[in-house]
């Protein structure tokens, strides 16, 4: 996936746009994620496999670890990993800077002027 230098910013209907920078969680970052969630369910599931009344607990994690990792490979990759941009608001033109650790778009906030919500995509 590309890197998307810019931000779109929309409030109250109207849109605006600003620089960005932008990183996406790569394929080798997402299998780190998914091979990481494999291992604490897996391992999750090797300690409470011995314990009676917690048994089928730790069958049912040892059975789903690596559908669990898969999952998160699947989910990650691709995922916006951090975002950082600047624009100036499209209902009162204040400028407003922005910045996310991590999650999916659109990232929500408030214009620091006027107070109006916003939302911010990445642009493709
Ligand atoms: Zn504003």
């Amino acid at each position: 996936m590309d890197k998307v230098p810019k931000l779109l910013v929309m409030i109250d209907g109207k849109e605006g746009e600003g620089p960005a920078s932008i990183t996406y969680v790569s394929l080798a970052g997402a299998l780190w994620r998914g091979t990481k969630t494999f291992l604490l369910a897996f391992f999750g599931g090797l300690i409470v496999f011995p314990v009676p009344l917690l048994h089928i607990f730790g069958v049912l994690l040892l059975l789903a670890s690596p559908f669990a990792g898969v999952m998160v490979v699947i989910k990650s990759y691709g995922l916006v990993q951090g975002m950082a941009g600047e624009f100036n608001c499209p209902h009162c033109a204040a400028a407003n800077a922005m910045e996310y650790q991590e999650g999916n778009a659109p990232f929500y906030g408030s214009c620091s002027h006027c107070r109006n919500p916003y939302q911010v995509f990445p642009k493709a």
